[in-house]
């Protein structure tokens, strides 16, 4: 057998861990609930035995590294976790070293959207282009930039915020201290809060797209709105990046029908960018499966 590594996407509801071979191939895959009332060593033993587990049935002479993505913001040099909304207790927690600690295997971090978009990038709707940005619609929005195959860090590592880009001025208000952020506007919760403000008989997204889909006017003004909002950070990122491809990811985008138009037609009438060089805006394709090849792909990206 030739090298695989193992990836690990730790999540505010699940960690999951996968083998992945260095051709892309999913070896073995794990999960179990991420318990948040839990200690941060608890944690920590928890994510580190669930890559023991897969090391011990591969093999530990082949492995050529582990990935680990994390929610959060993350001091790559210090390889700790410095802010996350969704598992506090690991803040201020230097879980690269202790999880090198306890698995005597060398650990590289990322933030979990960005090893999403690294994901796309290796084995899914991304391959083969350098350039590339995935935008993830779920509870929040997440956002990774890849710039000549990596992980664009920024100067902190904090870059990549796509779900904090101002789309409207004095839109709703976002924990991070701006109003009108992207996912305040066009993620799965705003598209439930928009039906809740309208009085909508259903607030499940899917109920959402199926009223829309019968026609029922406010339902598909939802879209329209959401569609604007992604256009809108759509346009920015494309005058600002002129890359060649943008990826969606989450469940709004079975919506796709509904929200393209309104967001293509705002992308064309804001980007010139996008007019000259039309780059291609379509939907990921790993799932919730990204992170974990992503986060896999790393030590294989770091040993090239
Ligand atoms: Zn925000």
């Amino acid at each position: 057998m030739g090298q695989y590594s193992i990836g690990v996407d730790l999540g505010g509801t699940n960690l999951r861990a996968a083998a992945i071979s260095a051709e892309g191939k999913m070896l073995g895959k794990i999960a179990a609930p991420t318990d948040v009332s839990r200690s941060h060593a608890e944690l920590i033993s928890s994510i580190a035995a669930a890559i023991g587990q897969l090391r011990d049935s591969l093999g530990r002479e082949n492995l050529a590294g582990v990935g680990v993505g994390v929610p959060g913001f993350i001091d790559m040099d210090k390889g700790l976790i410095v802010g996350s909304n969704n598992i506090p207790q690991l803040e201020g927690v230097p879980v690269r070293a202790e999880i090198e600690g306890i698995l005597q295997t060398p650990v590289i971090l990322e933030n979990d959207a960005n090893a999403a978009a690294l994901g796309e990038s290796w084995m899914g709707a991304g391959q083969g282009v350098a350039d590339q940005i995935l935008i993830t619609l779920g509870t929040g929005i997440g956002g990774g930039i890849i710039s000549g195959g990596r992980v664009l860090h920024g100067y902190r590592g904090m870059a990549g915020e796509i779900g904090h880009i101002t789309v409207v001025p004095n839109g709703n208000p976002c924990a991070c201290g701006n109003t009108g952020c992207l996912e305040k506007h066009a993620s799965a919760t705003a598209i439930r809060s928009m039906a809740l403000l309208m009085g909508l008989p259903v607030t499940e997204a899917r109920d959402i797209y199926d009223l829309a889909m019968r026609g029922n006017p406010r339902a598909r003004m939802i879209f329209q709105s959401m569609g604007e909002a992604l256009g809108i950070a759509l346009a920015t990122l494309i005058n600002v990046f002129n890359f060649p491809l943008y990826l969606l990811a989450g469940g709004p985008l079975s919506a796709w029908q509904l929200f393209a138009p309104p967001m293509l037609a705002e992308i064309e009438k804001r980007s010139f960018a996008y007019r000259h060089t039309t780059p291609r805006i379509e939907a990921a394709k790993l799932g919730n499966e990204a992170g974990l090849y992503g986060a896999a792909y790393l030590p294989f990206q770091a040993g090239s």
